[in-house]
């Protein structure tokens, strides 16, 4: 399975033309190529695939969900047995280097063999009244969601979304990234070569602002499951509650991680440079500000610039490699920042520019960065940059850290450092961010809950805890 050339919509098991004709190119950020076209949908578009699966929806529900649950797995486990194509294709899509794509690939396909393991764990509850009446709940799924995701890690993101929205018996229309929507189209058409049934999978390709709002809109559509920037989770939820519509919004973040002078600086340098250039820096949960106590901050901060100087740049650089900022949009974005910082008087120590050399002529390269010298106060220090960005802000004592590490309009994750493991429990509790780690910064198992504090979102995604997300309650009363 390879990208085909050009892509219609994914509608009831068929690829459909747009109904307006037009197509958008998918550009590769390595080298500009086209990599394929996409249909740019629109909201009558929305309605065709809306209508798929609505009408797949019954019968899916229905399935017992041990039976819903194995096709689920089965999916996942094709996806792993296609590893190597996904990874192609999501690597000239949005320029993950092909090793790099692999981790994120492997919990995209965990996503569906995790949610289809447990679709038959969900039950109701027995709620004691006495012998007069018999009361209990059952959870039951909202019909058809919505399912909106970002061009960071796109398979991931959506599976991370689709995978419990199915198990409980939903049907789905997804609308990935208009910049990488390829694997989304390759995964819903061996979806359904691994047993899912028409129509309880769809995808609707396009702009935000069209076939995005356009979903979002949508009477048929019960619920959506959001994740991207806090402008579009903003517009997403002033709809939503003009419709009373429940969501899940996972947006971004400007993750503190925090150095203690009593910490392991072997383990804490690679992680904290990892951090924040993982997946070129364009990672909601990255750790960007990185806060050191004050006796040690010179000392870490050379010792990060110089690991930062060595990273490897390319897709053909070897592993673990940084590779392009995934499209021109963002390279601009990342671009402006350095200008902002240096504005702001911050103190570049290395990077701060676009990366060149041998084959990164015309790819949206930019070198790792760290500034020192920061406060919290400025622009680089509070907005998220998405691209390989550290900035370095010293702290005198453990309140200190606390407290710059919670002045921030985000809270999605938090990391700290220290030998201490009272320290540890102490800090934990303080941060307010919905996943804190310890000794170590980033996890991708499927099985911990993830959501924001503040502006990083509402509701959880991932867990035993998402399952209950897609679903509704209803309690039924029966007088004895
Ligand atoms: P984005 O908000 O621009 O787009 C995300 C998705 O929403 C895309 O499919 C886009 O087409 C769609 N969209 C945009 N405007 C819309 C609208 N008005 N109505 C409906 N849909 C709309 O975000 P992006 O630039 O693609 O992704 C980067 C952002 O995603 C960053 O802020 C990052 O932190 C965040 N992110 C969060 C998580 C998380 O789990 N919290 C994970 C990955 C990325």
């Amino acid at each position: 399975m390879t990208i085909r050339p050009q892509y219609g919509h994914f509608i009831n098991a068929t690829f459909v033309d747009p109904v307006n004709g037009n197509y958008l190119d998918s550009i590769n950020p390595d080298d500009q190529s086209v990599v394929t076209k996409i249909a740019a949908g629109s909201a009558e578009d929305v309605d065709k695939a809306v209508a798929a699966a609505k009408a797949a929806s019954a019968a899916w529900a229905d399935m017992r969900p041990l039976e819903r649950g194995k096709i689920i797995a089965r999916v996942g486990r094709m996806l792993e047995e296609r590893m190597e194509e996904f990874c192609a294709a999501e690597s000239a899509e949005m320029g993950v280097p092909g090793m790099g794509a692999f981790g994120a690939m492997a919990t995209a396909s965990n996503y569906f063999q995790y949610y289809g393991g447990i679709a038959a764990s969900l039950q109701g509850e027995h709620i004691p009244v006495g012998p007069e009446q018999h009361s209990y709940t059952v959870h039951e799924p909202y019909g058809v969601v919505g399912v909106i995701t970002p061009w960071n890690a796109p398979l991931n993101q959506a599976c991370r979304g689709i995978a419990p929205a199915l198990a409980v018996g939903n049907t789905v229309v997804h609308k990935p990234s208009e910049y990488t929507s390829a694997t989304a189209l390759m995964f819903a058409e061996m979806a359904v070569e691994a047993g899912l049934p028409e129509g309880v999978l769809n995808v609707v390709t396009g702009a935000g602002a069209e076939a995005g709002e356009a979903l979002v809109r949508h009477d048929d559509v019960g619920k959506i499951a959001f994740t991207g920037s806090v402008r579009a989770g903003r517009e997403i939820g002033k709809i939503a509650a003009d419709k009373i519509m429940p969501v899940t919004l996972e947006m971004g973040g400007k993750s503190p991680d925090i150095i203690f002078e009593d910490a392991n600086l072997e383990a804490a340098l690679p992680g904290a440079l990892f951090a924040f250039v993982a997946n070129s820096g364009q990672i909601c949960l990255a750790g960007t500000r990185i806060l050191v106590q004050r006796s040690i901050v010179d000392t870490f901060s050379e010792m990060l610039a110089a690991a930062a100087k060595k990273m490897p740049i390319g897709r053909d650089a070897p592993f673990p490699s940084l590779g392009p900022i995934a499209n021109e949009v963002q390279f601009n974005k990342v671009l402006d920042y350095f200008k902002v910082a240096e504005s702001e008087g911050a103190k570049l120590v290395t990077g701060g520019k676009r990366a060149e050399g041998n084959g990164l002529e015309n790819g949206f390269y930019v070198e790792p960065t760290i500034y020192v010298d920061v406060t919290n106060d400025m622009r680089i220090a509070r907005e998220e940059i998405f691209g390989p960005v550290g900035v370095i802000i010293p702290f005198d004592t453990e309140e200190d850290a606390i407290a710059i590490a919670n002045d921030t309009n985000y809270g999605l994750a938090a990391g700290l450092w220290t030998r201490d493991v009272s320290r540890a429990h102490r800090v934990s509790a303080k941060l307010q961010a919905g996943q804190i780690y310890v000794n170590y910064y980033l996890e991708s198992g499927v099985e911990h809950p993830l959501g924001g504090y503040k502006q990083s979102g509402i509701g959880r995604e991932k867990g035993v805890m998402a399952l209950k997300q897609y679903t509704q309650t209803k309690n039924i009363i029966i007088k004895i």
